[in-house]
């Protein structure tokens, strides 16, 4: 789950790094009022979505009087936002956040995320931060500095100070940038995130370091015992196809092809979605129904694939295992009468009672292709998609 920068500023602050003061707004009004409670003087009106790469795309903008923070309020909200984060379809801007402008010295990079590979969380850090650190990342690599740090352990304070030295702090903002460090490192191992950035870090011309930005991901299997951050969830980031599929327990990710799968188990799921595409289709999503998929998964499952206007066809390989075959089949014969099928259906059902399904699908009289392997299945789902209008 991902949330907003100002939720991740609460994070960082209860962890003790020290961040611009602000104020969360909807309305221009609020943006207005915001300004002066801020204090007046220079603040900043961000757009909060959950994308990076606002500062480039309009979506941060510094202002010098109460009027000029309602003027831009009322240009932002209801905007939508194209970053290179976000996709060519943007992001709405529903949410503002006032906060007081900073007089920044200079931009740095710092961030943890988990790393699989060395199976530890990893901070990376660069004297060079802020919009531009894609680029950097890509024509100078080696200014990135990676540490991996212990998991239990925790961060070792000479390698605190290997960070500071190679973000280029300097006498008192070595301690201030320590500080920062150990927050950070604190507040990603404490909320089980999987990612926490503040870019840019920066050292104010007063010697101070504080996050100007910040972003945090976290891993959603362990959102259960973190309330506080889960209440943070703002579902109109979110497909609004994918929370549905939340609720009922599903598995399923929003892909921009046409043909809709559902499937049972995610290595099976990932396998048709490749062969599809190399029959030449374009999957609509990824969907793992789970082991149980009965009746209700199935009705679920189909009604989320058909909301999707593109989905031209649908293609259904489930494996029988736990549950056999002709169960299945009773579900997926059931689900298309009561969700009434507009586009192709081809289904391909494997394991036991393998037999005892095909018959029965075939004697249900339904407007749906069989397939015996994943090959034909895909091949049948792509030509009836392409087909379909
Ligand atoms: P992002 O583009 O989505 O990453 O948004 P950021 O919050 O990182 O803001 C983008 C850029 O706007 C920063 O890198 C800064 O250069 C600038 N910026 C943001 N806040 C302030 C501020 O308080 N003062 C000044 N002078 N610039 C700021
Ligand atoms: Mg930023």
């Amino acid at each position: 789950m991902n949330i907003h920068e100002y939720q991740a500023k609460e994070v960082l602050a209860r962890y003790g790094v020290p961040v611009p003061q602000g104020i969360p707004c909807d309305t221009p009004a609020q943006c207005r009022q915001a300004f002066s409670d801020l204090g007046g003087g220079l603040a900043v009106v961000k757009a909060q979505i959950h994308a990076g790469g606002r500062g480039k795309a309009g979506g941060v903008k510094l202002v010098r009087s109460a009027e000029e923070a309602e003027k831009v309020a009322q240009d932002l909200i209801g905007k939508t936002l194209v970053t290179p984060q976000t996709g060519p379809e943007g992001r709405v801007v529903r949410k503002l956040y006032v906060t007081q402008g900073a007089d920044i010295a200079r931009e740095m990079y710092l961030a943890v995320a988990m790393d699989r590979t060395a199976r530890a969380p990893v901070v990376i850090a660069a004297a060079e931060g802020g919009v531009d650190i894609e680029q950097l990342a890509h024509d100078k690599p080696e200014a990135l500095l990676r540490v991996a740090v212990h998991p239990v352990k925790g961060i070792l304070p000479n390698q605190i100070r290997r960070i500071c030295f190679h973000l280029g702090l300097k006498g008192n903002e070595m301690k201030s940038g320590a500080k920062v460090l150990q927050g950070l490192m604190d507040a990603f191992m404490a909320t089980d995130a999987s990612l926490a950035e503040i870019n840019p870090l920066i050292t104010t011309k007063g010697g101070d370091v504080m996050a100007l930005d910040a972003k945090f991901s976290f891993d959603d299997n362990a959102l259960f015992r973190h309330k506080d951050i889960a209440a943070y969830r703002d579902i109109n980031e979110e497909d609004p196809k994918e929370v549905e599929a939340k609720k009922f327990d599903l598995n399923y990710i929003a892909l921009s092809g046409n043909i809709g799968c559902m499937v049972n188990g995610a290595g099976l799921a990932m396998a048709t979605m490749d062969v599809i595409q190399q029959k030449g289709g374009s999957p609509a999503n990824f969907l793992d129904v789970g082991g149980g998929a009965n009746k209700q998964q199935v009705t679920n499952a189909f009604k989320i694939l058909l909301s999707d206007a593109n989905v031209k066809g649908i293609l259904v390989n489930i494996f029988g295992g736990i549950m056999k075959c002709d169960t299945i089949a009773e579900g997926v014969i059931a689900a298309a009468r009561e969700v009434k099928l507009s586009v192709p259906l081809v289904v391909r059902l494997e394991g036991t009672n393998v037999d005892l399904g095909r018959k029965l699908l075939q004697e249900s009289k339904l407007d749906l292709q069989t397939a015996v392997s994943l090959d034909e299945a895909a091949e049948k789902i792509v030509k009836a998609a392409g087909a379909h209008r």
